[in-house]
């Protein structure tokens, strides 16, 4: 009977398909690690199955082989898995594993090669009766050995860990691993030790590998075992403040968590009924539309927001979602409640703070504007004569610095008038200071008609007055100053009973552009001042009530 090779190829391949499938599929590393363990294990009965099915020595040694194989890789599997199990990441380091599966490696090379049978002869020829040597009694040395520390391990995990949960799935899988090493102590006893004495029992061990996978699938499926996603959002889910219910395409609650509560009764089975739930809240504004739109568009997302009933003060926001399969049927429809006070009052406390900003910014708006006007107000008093309304004699100096310099640079003719009121002290000395002061204003008043915009007319000091005109050159000038002086000699004053008119002398110079030079400003025109003085000063002394040019 030949070796059935190309089966027997097939089975490997199939089984090695089966492996990688679960391994690069999205299951916990734990996961994968116990899959490639339980299929070493595996291997264990197929060879002790196959190696009955075959009278070839050789074949027969292949699959004992392969047996010891398995048992061999048996024992620091289960430790290195343990490891696993236990969260013990420091001794899953690849350097550490190799020297943990050293001495099974060791073992197992040994089995192999066999040297001097020492580890196992055939009794006859035959490989289905063995007699075994002292390297087989090592290898179930050191695989006590492996089980012992990995049942330290866990006796120790189990002392430890705190959940209720974990401590279950930890008792399981010990419980399992006590299985496998009775099961195995039984198998070496019986079938190895006593087995002159005793009637050969097969699969001992197998059924220690069954049972304890056993112990493992248990714990896997009912604790969720190496489930620590879904145990993640199993607690989230619990614990989050947000209610949930879901509900099936009846309203059946399907899942319910404890954020709920404070929300709705429903537990789990019973029948979410929306409309019981809303109707403590019929008169608040969307309801009735929302209630609608929740019972005859299932398939719609809606949202709301409403204050509890018994809890006046509190809003809360509800919200359905509907769950769809691929072909977009209705499953059912998520719930969820969310309080939305906090949020509410903050945004309550943001408006109220936004319109007292804003009222505060208008207020700001109004001060700025009065201090704006109250600004130009006092810009135009520093520079103005309170009682005529006037330039006052430091703004013209200033802007006359400023104006003979360009006057000079573009070579611009100026004129420079200086009058003062004949006899001023005699009105003041007949009517008073008051229409003396009336006197000066009106001078002041009607002189202003007579000039440009561009003229600068000062209140030199007391009665004295000095008009600057740019653009004006000495026939011009002339005939302005006789044109002012009369206008000044027909104005007539109100002086109580009587009305009184005033006479001014005034001393003209005109500057021509052609010799305009000079190095400082302010001494050029303290010299242009002093010639206008002269000029009046002549007016004066010739009789007053006339226009004298200077230079
Ligand atoms: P003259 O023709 O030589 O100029 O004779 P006058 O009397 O006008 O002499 P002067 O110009 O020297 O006198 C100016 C007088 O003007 C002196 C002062 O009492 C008076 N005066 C100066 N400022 C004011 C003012 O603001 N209001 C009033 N009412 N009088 C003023
Ligand atoms: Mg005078
Ligand atoms: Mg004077």
């Amino acid at each position: 009977m030949a070796f059935p090779w190309t089966d027997f190829t097939l089975f490997v391949l199939l089984f090695i398909l089966f492996v990688s499938v679960i391994a690069f599929n999205r299951i916990t590393q734990t996961h994968k690690v116990y899959l490639v363990f339980h299929f070493i294990m595996m291997l264990w009965p197929l060879g002790q199955f196959a190696v009955k099915m075959t009278d070839f020595s050789g074949v027969q040694l292949f699959f004992i082989n392969m047996s010891f194989v398995a048992m061999g890789m048996l024992g620091p599997g289960w430790l290195v898995f343990v490891f696993f199990l236990t969260g013990r990441v420091e001794q899953l380091r690849a350097g550490r594993i190799f020297i943990y599966i050293l001495p099974a490696l060791l073992c197992i090379i040994g089995a192999l090669w066999n040297p001097h049978e020492l580890f196992m002869s055939p009794v006859a020829g035959n490989y289905l009766d063995r007699i075994y040597g002292p390297l087989f009694w090592l290898l179930v040395l050191i695989q006590f050995t492996y089980f012992f520390t990995a049942l330290m391990n866990m006796f120790h995990a189990l002392k430890t860990v705190s959940s209720i949960n974990q401590r279950k799935q930890l008792a399981t899988a010990l419980i399992g691993m006590f299985v496998l090493t009775g099961f195995g102590l039984l198998d070496v006893l019986v079938n190895v030790l006593l087995a002159q004495w005793l009637p050969v029992v097969p699969g001992l061990l197998a059924s220690g590998i069954l049972l304890s996978d056993l112990c493992f699938v248990i714990a896997i499926y009912r604790f969720g075992m190496f489930d620590i996603l879904s145990m993640a959002q199993r607690d989230i889910f619990e614990h989050m403040t947000t209610g949930i219910i879901v509900v099936d395409e009846n309203g059946k609650v399907l899942e319910v968590n404890r954020g709920a509560s404070p929300f709705v009764q429903s537990a789990k089975g019973e029948t979410f009924e929306m409309e019981k739930f809303l109707a403590p809240l019929q008169t608040q504004g969307e309801v009735y539309e929302f209630l609608y739109r929740y019972l005859h568009h299932p398939y719609e997302k809606m949202q709301m927001e409403f204050s509890l009933h018994e809890n006046a003060g509190r809003h809360v926001s509800i919200q359905i979602s509907p769950v769809l399969d691929d072909r977009k049927t209705l499953l059912g429809r998520i719930i969820t409640f969310h309080d939305v006070t906090e949020l509410r009052k903050l945004v309550v406390e943001m408006n109220r703070k936004n319109e007292a900003l804003h009222e505060r910014n208008l207020e700001l708006i109004t001060i700025q504007e009065e201090l704006f006007r109250v600004n130009q107000k006092l810009e135009q008093m520093a520079v103005t004569d309170g009682l005529t309304g006037c330039f006052n004699r430091r703004y013209l100096m200033q802007q006359l610095e400023h104006e003979v310099l360009l006057n000079m640079r573009y070579q611009i003719p100026f004129s420079i008038f200086l009058f003062d009121i004949d006899h001023f002290k005699q009105i003041n000395d007949k009517y008073g200071h008051l229409v003396g002061d009336e006197v000066i204003r009106s001078t002041a008043d009607i002189v202003r008609t007579k000039l440009r915009r561009t003229d600068i007319l000062a209140r030199y000091g007391g009665e004295e007055f000095t008009i600057y005109l740019p653009h004006t050159n000495r026939e011009q000038s002339e005939l302005l100053a006789e044109r002012i002086m009369l206008a000044v000699g027909d104005n007539w004053v109100d002086a109580g009973t009587e009305k009184v008119h005033v006479t001014i002398s005034m001393g003209v110079l005109s500057e021509s552009s052609e010799d305009l030079s000079f190095d400082d400003p302010k001494e050029y025109l303290r010299e242009v001042f002093s010639s206008a003085d002269s000029a009046l000063y002549k007016a004066k002394n010739e009789g007053r009530n006339r226009v004298v040019m200077a230079r």
